[in-house]
């Protein structure tokens, strides 16, 4: 896939709401570095260490959350789960992805959910729970977990896992309203932009997004056109809020969004 066409995928909200988010990070980075050094009295000059702490601790985590993996997941590749590995190897491919990211498997107590993240400045890995991969090797359906898959592949490919691109958002995440308004809007941008590229490559995977709503053997049961027809009716204001209070856009806003071609609503 083409950066022209990644470009195009793009949810149209995301890269403005980044610079919004970048711009008041950065505010927020030279005021905490500055505020103690030109007022020390008022705040003691220790805290000019806020910065450098937030980097290596979030650093830390990246290497821990890694390390979990080695330690306790399973690790994907030719003669380890070989379709799903296959799976990514050609999404890889397909978008021009510098290296095949390491992947893994690991059960998290029947939680439906897989991720995709970067060792700080090292390596790009994706995190499939259990019970997503069932999807394919317990039912049979490899399209919905090449959704899935594509998903989360698209992330890497769209930048946002990126030690840089998190930690210049960092700051948001701990001013509430700010937080609200800002940080969990781009997050859901950034989920439609990973949902468009995904039934892209995987256009037969559509059912992959009510599995996270109806588990991975129900979700072959759901009724899909009756579901998209609850998801055309208009949204009250818990829909609203429970929306705008989300990392993730209402699962109903997605199915819509992909079913036709259209960007999702962010608020
Ligand atoms: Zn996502």
């Amino acid at each position: 896939m083409l950066d022209s066409e990644i470009k195009n995928l793009r949810h149209p909200a995301e890269i403005p709401l980044f610079i919004i988010c970048l711009l008041v990070s950065i505010f927020i980075y030279i005021t905490l570095m500055t505020i103690p050094i030109l007022y020390p009295e008022e705040l003691g000059v220790e805290y000019v260490l806020v910065v450098p702490i937030a980097i290596a601790f979030l650093s830390f985590v990246s290497g821990q959350t890694y390390g979990g993996m080695m330690a306790n997941a399973i690790k994907l590749s030719e003669k380890q789960f070989p379709e799903l590995y296959e799976i990514i190897k050609r999404l890889s491919s397909e978008l021009n992805l510098n290296e095949v990211p390491d992947a893994f498997l690991i059960q998290e107590g029947g939680l439906i959910n897989a991720f995709a993240t970067r060792l700080y400045f090292r390596r790009n890995y994706v995190v499939f729970y259990a019970d997503v991969v069932e999807v394919a090797y317990m039912e049979g359906d490899f399209d919905s977990l090449e959704f899935i898959v594509a998903h989360e592949m698209a992330h890497i490919k769209a930048g946002h896992v990126t030690l840089l691109y998190n930690l210049s958002i960092f700051p948001i995440a701990f001013v509430p309203v700010l937080k609200n308004l800002l940080w969990t809007a781009l997050s859901r941008a950034r989920e439609y932009t990973s949902d468009r590229i995904a039934i892209r490559l995987a256009p037969s995977g559509k059912k992959g997004l009510i599995v996270l709503s109806a588990g991975e053997h129900l979700y072959r049961d759901v009724n899909y056109e009756e579901y998209l027809e609850t998801a055309r009716t208009p949204e009250g204001f818990w829909i609203w809020s429970t929306n705008l209070l989300s990392t993730h856009p209402a699962l109903v806003r997605r199915v819509k969004a992909i079913n036709e071609n259209m960007p999702g609503r962010i608020f």
